[in-house]
């Protein structure tokens, strides 16, 4: 077995939270190994398509040179049910956010990450911790170890490494999603026409109902610049029981349903992708960030907030990876890599840092998640009690008549209905 030199930090995956780790430490000046199993940076990526640009600008000062498509002005919600649907549609003054290929944006950092210094090691699989008596030593891949100061663990939702090391619980399918994306090709023209885009402007579209089978999750549609992220996001917790077909045959339904067909038509599909996604953040959540000369970081920290209106995952990733970098800096140049300075310098931090903050607000999040009728009954409740004011005979029903028919018909309770609703309005 091989045993090379000591680097300062070993960073475990080139996500946007590794290769953002690796190129804030390889700038300070520090020895630093980025190893990833794709092939180049960023070659396993599955992501909807919107990042968040705020938390960023502290992370990059050159952000405006990153691979961006579009910035996000409109904003759509839909409920769809056969031929019924309801849609919000939402024009922003400003834009904070905006749409890219995840695969791009995080070559982007890794090739910051190399010109700063680091060692970008790809097709190369760690396959396991290096432990010493509880401590993370480094990493072992194939027949080598190598060992390092630090190691940054970014390996992303399906943390193999820490579960087999026993640092995390096995995910359960209550706190995970699948997701499934497209990315269909039209020219840049046509998107702008078809979704009402000014030029340059972006999209993101999140719809309800029947395009999951009323199954907990969501579609989404967002506009990059020559092409569309389509795909949708089935809670596992919920598919597990309820899911008819498989995930795939959803998303064709999606692409080719009578509502939607016209926004994707003369598309060519270039790309067919599938990944998991954190639901319940909390639950997934590890007890500490930071061990013995080790910290974790992005998905893997179980860092991710999917409102159900929105998701931040890159930018919470990518900042998750920046706290880690400045962490590590203090704990190295005390020369101290223990649990305790790791925690003091990481995970408080962290802890005490607008991610860990909103992720403890909308905890209540998931709890919509968990229950199939806020995606079944409750999205009926909304197009019924629409049905009953629009689509009048002699009759013109007060609105609380039409909500109280639309509730009788779906057998939902007034009290049920108006409870859980401002329990979701409180928590997302
Ligand atoms: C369908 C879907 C839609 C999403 N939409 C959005 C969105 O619109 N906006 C948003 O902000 N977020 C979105 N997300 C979430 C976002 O993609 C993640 O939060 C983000 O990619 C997490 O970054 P990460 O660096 O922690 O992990 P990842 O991006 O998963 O990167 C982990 C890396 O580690 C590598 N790796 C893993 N194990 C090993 C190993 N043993 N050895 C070597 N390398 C390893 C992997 O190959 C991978 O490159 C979405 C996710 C999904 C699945």
């Amino acid at each position: 077995m091989g045993q090379s030199a000591e680097f300062d930090a070993i960073v475990v995956g080139a996500g946007p939270a590794g290769a953002t780790a690796a190129y804030h430490l390889a700038k300070r000046g520090f020895n630093v190994l980025l190893v990833e199993r794709g092939r180049g940076a960023g070659s396993k990526q599955v992501f909807g398509g919107r990042i968040y640009a705020e938390p960023l600008r502290e992370v990059f000062d050159d952000l405006d040179k990153a691979p961006i498509h579009r910035w996000v002005r409109r904003e759509r919600f839909t409920i769809l049910d056969g031929d019924r649907e309801l849609t919000l549609d939402f024009r922003a003054g400003a834009s904070t956010s905006f749409t890219a290929y995840l695969t791009q944006f995080t070559q982007w950092i890794a090739q910051k990450a190399v010109d700063a210094g680091a060692v970008l090691a790809d097709e190369v699989r760690v396959d396991g911790l290096w432990l010493d008596g509880g401590r993370v030593r480094g990493i072992v891949a194939g027949p080598d170890r190598v060992a390092a100061r630090v190691v940054i663990v970014a390996e992303g939702v399906n943390r193999l490494l820490l579960e087999r090391a026993g640092f995390v619980h096995r995910a359960s399918p209550r706190e995970l999603a699948l997701g499934v994306k497209e990315v269909i090709k039209l020219d840049k023209k046509t998107i702008e026409e078809r979704f009402g885009l000014e030029e340059g402007e972006g999209l993101a579209w999140v719809l309800l109902g029947e395009v999951t089978d009323f199954i907990p999750g969501g579609a989404f549609v967002y506009t990059n610049r020559d092409t569309l992220s389509v795909g949708l996001v089935v809670h596992l917790g919920g598919a597990y029981q309820l899911l008819r077909d498989q995930v795939h045959v959803l998303a064709e339904r999606l692409r080719t349903h009578p509502r939607l067909s016209r926004f994707f038509e003369g598309g060519d599909i270039m790309e067919y992708s599938a990944h998991m996604t954190i639901e319940d953040s909390v639950g997934y959540m590890p007890e500490h960030f930071a061990y013995d000369g080790m910290v974790i970081v992005g998905d893997a920290a179980g860092l991710l907030l999917n409102t159900g209106l929105t998701i931040r995952g890159v930018d919470y990733a990518a900042y998750s990876g920046y706290l880690a970098a400045k962490g590590v800096e203090r704990a190295l140049s005390e020369g101290d890599a223990s649990a305790e300075a790791l925690r003091r310098h990481y995970e408080v931090p962290l802890r005490e840092s607008f991610i860990y903050r909103d992720l403890m607000r909308h905890r209540g999040a998931s709890y919509a998640m968990k229950n199939p009728r806020m995606f079944r009954e409750y999205p009926r409740v909304a197009l019924d009690t629409l049905e009953e004011i629009y689509t009048l005979g002699r009759e013109t029903p007060l609105p609380h008549e039409a909500l109280a028919r639309a509730l009788s018909r779906n057998r939902v309770g007034f009290a049920e209905f108006a409870l859980r609703m401002l329990k979701v309005v409180m928590s997302l």
